[in-house]
């Protein structure tokens, strides 16, 4: 079976992962340091969330992805992000802006065991903690970034955050983003990265209410 594809106007692609087949971590083209950590996790087959992104993400789409708790939405966005990194390249490529601190937090640790093979490290970016770990973190060339939206903006603004080589930009919980209050900043950290052709956006939320196709067009 095939997932459900509906491509919208502005050029996502909604995803309805409960039609995708089931498949096993060993038909996919992973890299060997990406396979060894999904073994060292205890992750034995993706889950239908991961499945569907995957596919479509190595086909350099732009996603919008709904999906319930608990489907394994940070691994859909976190095994094709330690895919694509270039490990030997400084700088942050990925980032992903979560709606908390403890959202953040745990975006941060799973893509810290999925990347533990590879030379890689995670910068995990909110506010309420000192933003001089942070800021030696980024100039040490972290790779990732999880983070809170207003923490980031701040870092871009201080100049300690280049946003020039990012290639996978992840709104994780966008529907609580939203509802939070974070639209604007969102939008002030989209205009400083790489053009839309330079770089993969997803969208993961529980629900897609008008405002996030909103910002998806966007
Ligand atoms: P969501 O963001 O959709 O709410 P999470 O990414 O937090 O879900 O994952 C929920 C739980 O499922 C976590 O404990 C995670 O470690 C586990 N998990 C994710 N993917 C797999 C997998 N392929 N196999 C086994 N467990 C998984
Ligand atoms: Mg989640």
């Amino acid at each position: 079976m095939r997932a459900k594809l509906e491509p919208t106007p502005k050029g996502f692609t909604t995803i309805d992962p409960l039609t995708e087949a089931e498949t096993s971590f060993d038909e996919w083209d992973l890299a060997e340091p990406v396979r060894r950590a999904l073994s060292d996790m205890g992750y034995e087959r993706p889950t239908l969330v991961q499945s569907s992104v995957f596919g479509h993400l190595t086909k350099g789409q732009d996603l919008m992805v709904q999906s319930k708790t608990g489907s394994g939405k940070t691994a859909a966005f976190g095994i094709p992000i330690a895919q694509i990194l270039s490990d030997e390249k400084k700088g942050v490529q990925a980032i992903i802006l979560a709606p908390t601190r403890e959202l953040a937090l745990q975006v941060a640790r799973e893509i810290e065991k999925l990347c533990q093979h590879m030379d890689v490290s995670v910068c995990p970016i909110y506010g309420g903690a000192p933003i001089n770990p942070q800021i030696k973190a980024l100039a040490d060339g972290a790779q990732i970034v999880a983070g809170t939206p207003g923490r980031v903006l701040d870092h871009i603004r201080r100049g300690t955050m280049d946003t020039s080589g990012i290639r996978m930009f992840v709104l994780d919980e966008c529907d609580e983003m939203l509802s939070m209050g974070f639209q604007e900043e969102i939008e002030n950290i989209l205009k400083t990265m790489p053009s839309k052709e330079q770089r993969q956006t997803l969208l993961f939320s529980a629900t897609i209410p008008t405002a996030i196709e909103r910002i998806g067009s966007r």
